[in-house]
């Protein structure tokens, strides 16, 4: 009843297509729902987003949930993700990976959960990061801790001692750091997961610091790649 009167006085869109959205749907309407664009990936050993990281770091596996083209529903879902505060899409298309992925063994030595952080200004700004919801529902349905401090996102300037005054203004680099104190001898199989895989370079930065643990193996998955 309430729902009911919520949803008159205040209609929400898909946030796909904008449409507005009846009151048994969520997040999408079913047309969106229906034509989710799922890769399959995660039931292929050589795929598309394995292929971003081959011959720059040694992963285990990595799938992306969805395929992102220019201009289409996923491009707008994200964009409601990231720029428009509605963290809620993370936990949804979260959801719908988890339960295509009981249909294998992916995940079962994972030992932690690692969402690729977002710097602490950034997650200000925002006031939220995108993949937060993401590792919920996995470790939801999996029973496995997220990792929220292992890896860090710090700004590392360099020194501005040798640099002149225009080179100063670049000298601020954004850098994956790991967290020593939490360094242990046991194995590691971490799961690493993004919102958007496009070039890769992100979780390459990501994977590089998290192999210099010893023992650590790295599986990555995305909720979308880029086509
Ligand atoms: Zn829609």
């Amino acid at each position: 009843m309430i729902k009911d009167i919520l949803n008159v006085l205040f209609p929400k869109n898909c946030l796909g297509c904008s449409n507005l959205l009846l009151q048994s749907e969520e997040i999408l309407c079913l047309l969106c729902r229906d034509e989710l664009p799922f890769s399959q990936e995660h039931l292929t050993v050589d795929n598309a987003s394995m292929h971003k990281f081959y011959g720059k770091v040694p992963i285990e596996h990595a799938s992306s949930l969805l395929l992102y083209s220019k201009g289409g529903m996923i491009q707008q879902l994200i964009h409601n993700l990231k720029y428009k505060n509605h963290p809620e899409v993370s936990f949804f298309l979260g959801n719908i990976y988890a339960h295509l992925l009981s249909h294998t063994n992916l995940l079962t030595d994972i030992t932690a959960i690692i969402p690729v952080p977002l710097h602490k200004n950034k997650k200000k700004t925002r006031g939220y990061n995108q993949v937060d919801g993401f590792a919920k529902a996995i470790s939801t349905h999996y029973n496995i801790e997220i990792n929220n401090t292992l890896l860090i996102k710090t700004i590392k300037t360099s020194s501005q001692t040798t640099k002149n005054r225009f080179q100063r203004k670049g000298s601020k680099k954004e850098v994956f750091e790991v967290d020593q104190t939490q360094l242990t001898t046991e194995d590691n199989h971490f799961l690493l997961l993004d919102d958007i895989l496009t070039t890769g370079n992100t979780l390459e930065s990501c994977c590089k610091k998290l192999l210099q643990i010893p023992n650590t193996k790295i599986t990555i998955l995305c909720l979308a790649r880029s086509i």
